[in-house]
């Protein structure tokens, strides 16, 4: 997947240890064949590049992150930015509130018809009533009250009559009588777009109003996708899109690029016949799908708020001049608190997860750890050789522990000290760093 993809790039090239102008081309030239993979639009892929680009070459590499690691973050929050960031929900006023679906036959108008009447239903208990304007196929309707009945909502349909302008007004006049909030208008649609398709759909949105003109694609067909969401939205200056068929493989590049060429929110996504299988629109998740990773992202990003850079050097030329010293044990351990939960945290490593699903870490476990360190003196802190038995004896009495635990802690610190002074070059933000790899 893209994410492997991009640390690989990384690792092939010498001296990963930094963001350069040319382990960036490398890199990106991957982000670009992957992402026109994943169906993204020609020129919104080199756009994007150009913009990741940018953002990778301005940007400090910290001592905690791998830059491929680092690369996959910048690619995954631009991908979540160009998809609108946020996700946008339906802006219902009007009593009735009416929702107009447009779109192609086939690209689940009706199905989405039905979900979105479930959801409304369920989640903000609303009472919809859904309205059969698709007046071309006699099974058109019979498919409506066969969605409508799964999800317990009437349908209003005039089997009879042609004019879907005057379906609909009927239908809100209804809504009204029986107190209906929601209006959902299930419409026809053509195999590809054309001048009669467009106009109906135009009159009826004209005549209604809506509160919402939401227009459904099929996440199947590609580059098309965008093409078709191009030519409606110029006519219907829709408020939304809903991308059905995210089931499966679809790897959700047309996503980015409708959401690029239209500027209008992707508001639902669809993923499977069933009339639950319907989710709100997540640009994150979908920056993760596009990406096919999992929690290294937010692994990344803790661990790159934690870390300050200029803290890591700081403590490296401590460390290969042997200066290492409470403050700074004490120091680590804060931040290493600070990310987070430690089972939490270390479960985010990939492969790790797993293996210590039953084993108990103790966020505690620093408790006595800090309480000893606490009741030292700055003198001892920084000068740990003067640590003698009396004052080993005070600083247990003061810290609420015993004199074993002093001395453990103590020699504890002592072989840290040696061991991180045999690895130069590094210190303990590193060794977080590699734990993540
Ligand atoms: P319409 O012509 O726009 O009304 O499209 P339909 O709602 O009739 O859907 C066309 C076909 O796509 C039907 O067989 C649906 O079951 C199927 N379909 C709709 N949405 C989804 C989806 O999110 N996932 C899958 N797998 N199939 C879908
Ligand atoms: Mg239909």
């Amino acid at each position: 997947n893209l994410s492997d993809r991009l640390e690989r790039s990384f690792k092939i090239i010498k001296g990963e240890g930094k963001i350069t102008e040319i382990n960036v081309a490398e890199t990106l030239k991957d982000v670009r064949r992957a992402l026109l993979d994943a169906d993204v639009n020609y020129k919104v892929a080199k756009t994007f590049t150009d913009t990741v680009k940018q953002k990778a070459l301005g940007m400090n590499v910290l001592t905690a992150v791998k830059p491929g690691q680092l690369m996959v973050k910048i690619v995954h929050d631009e991908l979540a930015t160009l998809m609108g960031g946020e996700s946008v929900g339906l802006q219902l006023t009007n009593r009735p509130a009416i929702i107009l679906m447009s779109g192609l036959q086939g690209s689940g108008k009706t199905t989405f018809s039905g979900k979105l009447a479930n959801l409304l239903k369920g989640k903000q208990h609303k009472n919809p009533l859904l309205v059969a304007c698709d007046v071309y196929r006699p099974a058109a309707i019979e498919q409506l009250k066969v969605v409508a009945q799964q999800v317990g909502v009437p349908v209003y349909s005039e089997p009879d009559n042609k004019n879907v302008v005057e379906i609909a007004t009927n239908a809100i006049r209804e809504a009204k009588a029986k107190g209906n909030d929601v209006v959902i208008v299930d419409t026809a649609g053509r195999l590809a777009v054309d001048e009669e398709m467009m106009d109906e759909i135009y009159r009826l949105k004209q005549a209604l109003n809506p509160d919402e003109t939401l227009f459904v694609v099929d996440s199947m067909t590609g580059q098309d996708a965008v093409n078709t969401a191009r030519e409606f939205n110029d006519r219907l200056d829709i408020d939304g899109v809903v991308l059905t068929k995210l089931d499966g493989d679809t790897r959700g590049g047309a996503a980015l690029s409708i959401r690029t060429v239209v500027t209008k929110p992707i508001k639902f996504v669809g993923t499977g016949e069933k009339m639950e299988a319907v989710d709100v629109f997540h640009p994150e998740r979908m920056a993760d799908r596009i990406l096919g990773m999992g929690d290294i992202v937010s692994l990344v990003e803790r661990a790159q708020e934690q870390f300050d850079e200029e803290e890591a050097k700081r403590l490296q030329k401590k460390i290969q001049k042997n200066k290492f010293d409470f403050n700074d044990f004490l120091k680590q351990i804060e931040q290493i608190k600070k990310m987070g939960n430690l089972k939490d945290l270390a479960s985010m490593i990939p492969g790790v997860g797993k293996a210590i699903k039953d084993v108990d870490i103790d966020d505690n476990a620093f408790k006595g750890i800090e309480a000893i360190i606490k009741s030292m003196t700055p003198k001892e802190r920084t000068n740990p050789e003067i640590l003698n038995n009396s004052r080993r004896q005070r600083i247990a009495k003061g810290s609420g522990t015993n004199i074993q635990e002093v001395n453990k802690l103590i020699k504890q610190f002592d072989q840290t000290r040696k061991m991180m002074k045999m690895m130069t070059g590094s210190n303990m933000a590193k060794m977080a760093g590699m734990a993540s790899k």
